[in-house]
């Protein structure tokens, strides 16, 4: 599971913003990603069952995380 969804600093965040057009998920926060996060690290699986390829991004690590599990709910 990505971070991010549980990170204060998600509507602000270019790295979180460039994982959801990874995802092919439109944002209305694109405007405001203005933040530049510390040393994140991005996982990626590659899931090629059933005759398709899908790719899944995550950020498993980020020293600019600050918890707040209240986030994604919020957006
Ligand atoms: S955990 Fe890091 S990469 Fe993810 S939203 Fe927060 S600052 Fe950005």
């Amino acid at each position: 599971m990505c971070i991010c969804v549980n990170c204060d600093l998600l509507t602000v965040c270019s790295v979180y913003q460039t994982i959801e057009n990874l995802h092919c998920v439109s944002s209305a926060n694109a405007k405001n990603s203005i933040f530049e996060p510390r040393k994140s690290q991005i996982a990626i699986n590659i899931n090629s069952s059933s005759g398709n390829i899908k790719h899944e991004w995550d950020v498993i690590f980020c020293d600019s995380f600050v918890l707040n599990i209240n986030t994604y709910s919020e957006q």
